[in-house]
Order: structure tokens, then C-alpha cells, then sequence
């Protein structure tokens, strides 16, 4: 592939599904995945962006309620065997998980150095008020910006109505609005108005070039535990013992509280005892754990939980499923869980 003019960049666009693709169908009420080619054909418009854009789809879109590992791995394949033939990969994902994909994507593939965008929209690509238009062509033209021949983007981002945000530091927050994304703990890379505002400062820096790798194994025996005041102890003794699981997210009360009665700090303490990794994270949508600050998380941390600092709940759950398979031992997990590899975390000062 060439390119054809010197600010021109060679993307693939992946299509996986999502509302961006459907349509509703004669008789039905509800919205189905449709054919890709059929999509295109909905945006002239693509002709006229000076870059060289390729495509290619999954077998069967699919609305990302559907999505696990055997897509999150097929994707980040993709990708890896492309990877040298493309300046950038724009995604065509349903919103409902896509904070949770661009967040597994991100820790899959390490050493990233080119942009991968996330993108869908609220309504189909052929309804009249539709967002998807917008959202892909941005997500094209972000994916394409290069400065000195280098991506100007070279980590997962999540484009969605005027903002691109890191991709592992988003939560889908509204099922109607069109802003339907936010990154409470980190701000946008990039801000679309008239002109396209780069916010340099917080994208992702890479001290030096190394070979992309692909991280294909993937761990989904977690247990994500939304803490409330009226849980019972024996529901979630019955939980804890729920066999085969391999990791623990609790979700806790602003900065990291929850009881201090003895079945919950000693049902945890045997799970961590047992090298079963406990995590903890704010059921608030922005701010950061802090164990210790208040008496009710004090216990937490002298048992051994591992904080998960200001980290979304789906980087929580992307950063653990990466994280498991490789067997590391409680201490060396908590060091890397509670530090900043994909730039998913606030790193305490
Ligand atoms: N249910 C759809 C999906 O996540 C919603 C969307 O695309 O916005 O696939």
C-alpha cells in the first residue's frame, strides 16, 4: 500500500458492530447489525479524507453486549498482524462495552506506537440525526494525524462526540445522550470544535520504540462484587466461595470504605492469604481510593487489599484478566496493579 500524498496515512477500519452498523428491520422493533459494505455506502463522505482507507469485519457484527475474550483476542490479532502496514486502526464498536475492549485492548498490546481508535454512536449511520458521521470521520481523521512521519496519537483512544479520551480511562455514562462517554479522573487528548485541539500534555509519551507485542492470554474467573449496606454476610461468604475464582474486584463507598465487622475483613484476608488478588475500587464515577483515610479502610489495607487508585471499573476488570494469566505472586501483582503501565492509573506522587 501506498500513500498519496505526504499527509496522507493508511487506516484500517475495523468493523465490529454496534448501533453505528444497524438497522431495524421490516415488522421488528428492535435494531439488528447489517452487512458492512452497505455501511460505507452511508458515507460518501469517506471518499474526500486524503487518507487511504482499507476495511474489514467481523464475520458477524454483533451488538457489543455480546462481546468477551474470543472477540477482545480476535481484535488485538488483527491488529498485531496489520500493524506494520497501517499508520493507524479506527474501531467500529458498539458503545455499550467499548470502554471495556479499549481498556482490554490497551493492556493486550504493549509497546503501542500508532493510534487505535474506539468509535460507534447513539443512533444508526442511516438515521437522519445521526452521530455516527461525525464520530467516524473524526475518528479517521485523529487516526491519520502524524507529525515528523510519527502518529501524533500512539495509544487505545475512544472518540465520541467532540473528544477523544485514553480509552482505559472511560465509562459509558448516558444510554441517550450523544455525549455518552466521560474520563472523570483524566482529561481529553483531543478536543473537536473548528479546529482540532491536541491537548500534547497527556497524551501517552513513549521514551523509546520497541517491538509491539501481543498479549493473547486472557483470565475471566473474576468475581466484581458492588458493595451495599444491606449485603448479607452469608451471601457473600457464598459468594467468596464460588469455586475457581482467581480474582477479586470489590467496589467500595467513596474513598474506599465499607464495614469493619470481622466476617467481611476475614472472609477477604483468607482469599488473600489463598495468593487470590483483592482489589479496590470507588463505586464513584470520579475520585480515587485512599485506604487508610477513614477507620472503615483501614482494615482493608493492613490485610493486604490492593488499591486501585482512581482506575475505571472496566480497567479494573481489563488490567486483572492481563494480569492473571501471568502467575505473579500477591506482592509483585499489587506492585504492577497499583502502578501505571498503560497510563490507566494515577500513580501517587
Ligand atoms: N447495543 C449497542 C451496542 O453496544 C449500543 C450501541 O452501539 O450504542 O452494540
Amino acid at each position: 500500500m501506498t500513500a498519496v500524498n505526504k499527509n496522507s496515512s493508511n487506516i484500517l477500519l475495523i468493523y465490529t458492530g454496534g448501533t453505528i452498523g444497524m438497522l431495524r428491520e421490516k415488522g421488528s422493533k428492535s435494531l439488528k447489525a447489517f452487512n458492512f459494505d452497505q455501511l460505507l455506502s452511508k458515507i460518501p463522505e469517506l471518499k474526500l479524507l486524503d487518507h487511504n482507507i482499507d476495511t474489514i469485519s467481523f464475520d458477524k457484527p454483533m451488538d457489543s453486549s455480546d462481546m468477551g475474550i474470543k472477540e477482545y483476542q480476535q481484535l488485538a490479532e488483527t491488529i498485531f498482524h496489520n500493524y506494520e502496514l497501517y499508520d493507524g486502526f479506527v474501531v467500529l464498536h458498539g458503545s455499550d462495552t467499548m470502554a471495556y475492549t479499549a481498556s482490554v485492548l490497551s493492556f493486550m498490546l504493549e509497546n503501542l506506537a500508532k493510534p487505535i481508535i474506539f468509535t460507534g454512536s447513539q443512533l444508526p449511520i442511516g438515521d437522519l440525526r445521526t452521530d455516527a458521521k461525525e464520530n467516524l470521520i473524526t475518528s479517521i481523521q485523529i487516526a491519520g494525524l502524524k507529525q515528523n512521519n510519527k502518529s501524533v496519537i500512539r495509544e487505545v483512544g475512544l472518540y465520541f462526540e467532540y473528544k477523544l479520551y485514553r480509552g482505559n480511562r472511560t465509562s459509558k455514562i448516558n444510554a441517550e445522550h450523544f455525549e455518552a462517554f466521560d474520563s472523570p479522573n483524566y482529561p481529553p487528548l483531543t478536543e473537536s470544535g473548528v479546529h482540532l485541539k491536541i491537548n500534547e500534555n497527556f497524551i501517552l509519551k513513549i521514551k523509546r520504540k520497541k517491538p509491539l507485542i501481543l498479549h493473547k492470554e486472557l483470565e475471566d474467573h473474576l468475581l466484581l462484587l458492588k458493595l451495599f449496606p444491606g449485603l448479607s454476610q452469608d451471601m457473600f461468604a457464598h459468594l467468596l466461595n464460588i469455586k475457581d475464582i482467581k480474582g477479586i474486584i470489590i467496589e467500595t463507598f467513596g474513598s474506599g470504605n465499607y464495614k469493619t465487622e470481622d466476617w467481611f475483613i476475614n472472609g477477604l484476608k483468607s482469599k488473600i492469604e489463598n495468593e487470590i488478588p483483592v482489589v479496590n475500587i470507588t463505586q464513584c464515577l470520579g475520585g480515587q481510593v485512599q485506604m487508610g483515610k477513614y477507620y472503615n479502610s483501614e482494615k482493608l489495607e493492613q490485610i493486604g487489599v490492593i488499591s486501585g487508585n482512581d482506575i475505571t471499573t472496566e480497567a479494573a476488570i481489563a488490567k486483572m484478566m492481563f494480569l492473571l494469566p501471568k502467575k505473579l505472586n500477591y506482592e509483585v501483582f499489587k506492585t504492577i496493579f497499583e502502578t501505571s503501565i498503560r497510563g490507566e492509573i494515577t500513580e501517587e506522587i
